[in-house]
């Protein structure tokens, strides 16, 4: 039977090659090869449990934040940050397979004692899937869904496109950019449910400060974020601050 299976294995490692996810090259490993393997590292900072960022950066003084805790996942190092860039705008859509292991992997350390009833993806306007193909941060979502055994339901939709959050140039025009664009689009009663909101990446959480708010209104009784990797914004008064490890 193993030998089997172990035929079976490597068949389908014929037919269907592993390509490294930053040079395509076809590699024996999963998602890379020798050469651009990241050994990505869960975030070692101590963080605020409620935006998710290194405390010493926290930006819960400035911002109100509609999420209740914000899960911070990878360390974006060079070569992460490549494997990441080349999930979510090369075209490499099994990227969400390392990325939601990883994620999982962060969410266990950090998850505590509550309990997720359903997991949702933050969504992303049909222009822009189209321009796409995919919809990766709904791939990271099934991902988590899958090994945590917690359904997946798309609870949002992004009706109004939004500009897009790298062309505003200030945090207030990120919040104020993403206000009405998104809306609770499904039936089901969320009257308190603890949801999972997954994204791919958190640069201010404005977008996911947004979603959970619509989740909220719509009867969650919390909400906690996620996302595979996060952009450390300058804020005003530690903007040259360097971050110790600890
Ligand atoms: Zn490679
Ligand atoms: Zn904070």
């Amino acid at each position: 039977m193993r030998l089997l299976s172990s035929i079976l294995e490597k068949t389908v490692a014929l037919v269907f090659p592993n390509t490294c996810l930053i040079c395509n090259k076809i590699s024996p490993l999963k998602h890379f090869c020798k050469n651009c393997l990241p050994s990505p590292e869960l975030i070692s900072l101590k963080t605020c449990d409620k935006c998710g960022l290194p405390v010493k950066l926290c930006a819960c003084k400035w911002n109100f934040y509609y999420f209740d805790k914000m899960i911070s996942c990878l360390e974006a190092d060079n070569k992460t940050k490549s494997a990441f860039y080349s999930f979510k705008f090369g075209g490499n859509r099994s990227g969400y397979e390392f990325f939601s292991l990883k994620m999982v992997e962060r969410l266990k350390e950090k998850q505590g004692d509550f309990k997720i009833d359903i997991i949702t993806s933050v969504p992303s306007h049909k222009s822009t899937l189209n321009e796409r193909g995919y919809d990766q941060v709904k791939l990271l979502a099934k991902g988590i869904s899958r090994q945590l055994k917690v359904k997946y339901i798309p609870l949002l939709k992004q009706p109004k496109k939004a500009s897009k959050q790298h062309e505003t140039n200030t945090i207030e025009q990120r919040f104020s950019n993403v206000v009405s664009k998104y809306s609770f689009c499904n039936n089901c009663n969320i009257k308190g449910k603890t949801i999972l909101l997954v994204d791919d990446i958190k640069t201010t959480g404005a977008t996911l400060s947004q979603c959970a708010k619509e989740l909220k209104l719509s009867g969650a009784e919390s909400v906690i974020a996620i996302t595979a990797l996060t952009v450390y914004p300058k804020n005003k008064d530690e903007e040259k601050q360097t971050v110790e490890k600890n």
